[in-house]
């Protein structure tokens, strides 16, 4: 007898894996489908940043006059920095391998300046959300020791600086590897996962959803008695498959990075400010490099949507250029840049985004069972497993025994290197299928100044073998990657000529 699942997941970002660790492990049948590989979406295109919320605390405070005019956003604002502080310790303490503690620094510029007991109430705020589990290392320079530091050298206006804000925050090894960390666990659990196989219809029928997956072999169709929909910035189009335009729950919102080297004073250092309209604006140290921005513009989801623009990139160096005018960075010094469209919950005028991460239960819009995760973060995404158990549990009874729920680190080869070991595990062991499944969602190469192209080569030919690809397929292979990796990244052109010179020299 063919099998019902309890739960399709539909997705495979990081709220999608979350999702179907947890719900695996509270005892339902679960199948996950993602339609190109786990934390390809935009889970794949973040800032990297296991953020304490300190963003969303300066966002909530603002003006007394702001926060009476508009209480409820303020109110949501505190609550999500309590739940990034909770999340910061969560993630901090049961998958340390996974990130590396980054030091912060915050110049109180006259447009940005907060005095110091804000500072420290704010901090002391954070310290309680998660009762100090990981130390913020809150250090609050004068007004004459930030204009002395190194890293501040050449910023514009240093004379009339008020002081600066020093700490601690955390950055992933690399986010995808999270995503395939949990999707791993999850499947020890029971989940069952596929990538590479998009949803292509959703109807419900006979008491039970009805879902059509474009699987390699051609059209399969699972039976499942709930639905939870984490497609991210996709939401609305899975609920229009199901024959539901009008439940809109998501927007789109495009954030842009730029990665650069920066003068040897800032190495290792971030630095966070805002920009003329008061968006965060980050630097923040990759190796030996830095990205910059996030520099955010409207979507509307297209895969267009994840490129970067030629404007874009010019608005991040403008902004780089009124923060620091001495770097002069022009065009051709931007090594790569990436862009991403957050999913944003849709705020209840219907039009704009707002900043709240929600699980909804659209049964009472006439899609029994079936749950949508919207706003969903990274920093987050365990607390978005465990909300949208809850909310399935309201409805559904597991058809099997709850396990416990492990959130260690899966353990495998180096992910840093590419190596018959790490490769054969990747497509072995986690269901990689491409060079890009390989290098940039297994391994960390991929992120690598050269983008990964200077082991493209290396890693097709280990992985020919397992994957059955012929002299040809691993040379389709292999453009596929180059092609991808020169649409979505833009390298400039030195990137290229260094990673074929590195691929050509002897092992
Ligand atoms: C520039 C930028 C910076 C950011 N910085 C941070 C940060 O520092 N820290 C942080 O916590 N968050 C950050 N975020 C936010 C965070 O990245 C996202 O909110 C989060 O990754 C969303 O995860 P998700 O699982 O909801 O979506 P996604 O990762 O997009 O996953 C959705 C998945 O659904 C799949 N899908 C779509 N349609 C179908 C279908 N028909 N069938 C099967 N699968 C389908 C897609 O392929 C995709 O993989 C940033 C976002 C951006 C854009």
């Amino acid at each position: 007898m063919e099998q019902i699942y309890d739960i399709a997941i539909i997705g495979g970002g990081i709220i999608a894996a979350a999702a179907g660790q947890h719900l695996a492990a509270a005892g339902y049948s679960t199948i996950l489908a993602e339609r190109v590989d786990y934390g390809a979406g935009t889970s794949s295109r973040t800032s990297r940043l296991q953020h304490c919320g300190l963003g969303y605390l300066s966002a909530a405070s603002g003006s007394l006059l702001r926060f009476m005019s508009r209480p409820r956003e303020a109110l949501e604002c505190l609550d999500l920095m309590r739940r990034s502080m909770r999340g910061r310790a969560e993630f901090v303490q049961t998958s340390p391998e996974r990130v590396r503690p980054v030091p912060f620094i915050v110049p109180l510029t006259p447009e940005n300046a907060i005095p110091r007991w804000k500072a420290r109430l704010a901090f002391s705020l954070m310290t309680a959300s998660d009762g100090g589990k990981v130390p913020l290392d809150l250090k609050l320079l004068s007004a004459a020791e930030a204009r002395a530091h190194p890293a501040l050298q050449g910023l514009a206006g240093l004379q009339r600086i008020h002081g600066a804000i020093l700490f601690t925050e955390y950055q992933y090894h690399w986010p995808e590897r999270i995503v395939v960390d949990t999707i791993v666990k999850a499947r020890q659990a029971g989940l069952e996962a596929l990538n590479h196989t998009p949803v292509t219809g959703l109807r419900h029928d006979g008491g039970l959803w009805h879902v059509t997956l474009a699987t390699p072999g051609g059209p399969r169709e699972v039976l499942a008695r709930g639905i939870v929909n984490c497609a991210g910035v996709w939401v609305d189009e899975i609920s229009t498959l199901a024959g539901a335009p009008h439940l809109r729950r998501n927007t789109g919102e495009k954030g842009t990075n730029v990665v650069v080297r920066l003068p040897q004073t800032m190495r290792g250092l971030g630095l966070e400010t805002v920009t003329g309209t008061g968006a965060p604006f980050y630097l923040i140290p990759w190796g030996d490099l830095h990205y910059v921005g996030p520099w955010d513009s409207a979507s509307d989801g297209r895969p267009q949507g994840f490129r970067a623009t030629e404007a874009e990139i010019a608005a991040i160096l403008d902004q780089l250029a009124r923060l620091f005018p001495g770097f002069a960075l022009q065009r051709e010094d931007v090594i790569y840049s990436w862009a991403g469209v957050r999913p944003r919950s849709l705020a209840a005028d219907g039009a704009h985004a707002s900043p709240a991460v929600r699980e909804h239960d659209l049964t009472g819009g006439g899609l029994p069972n079936y749950f949508v995760f919207t706003g969903g973060l990274l920093m987050t995404h365990r607390e978005a497993g465990r909300r949208l158990t809850r909310a399935v549990g309201r409805r559904q009874v597991p058809s099997g025994p709850a396990r416990p729920l492990d959130l260690s680190t899966p353990p495998g080869p180096d992910p840093d290197r590419v190596t018959e070991a790490s490769v054969a595990h990747a497509v072995l062991r986690e269901q990689a299928r491409t060079l890009s499944d390989i290098l940039r969602r297994r391994l960390s190469v991929g992120w690598g100044p050269d983008l990964g192209l200077g082991q493209a080569e290396q890693a097709a030919r280990l992985a020919a073998p397992h994957l059955g690809w012929s002299p040809a397929e691993t040379a389709q292979c292999l453009a596929d990657f180059t092609a991808e990796t020169e649409a979505d990244f833009a390298p400039r052109p030195a990137v290229h000529r260094a990673a074929v010179a590195a691929a050509a020299a002897p092992a």
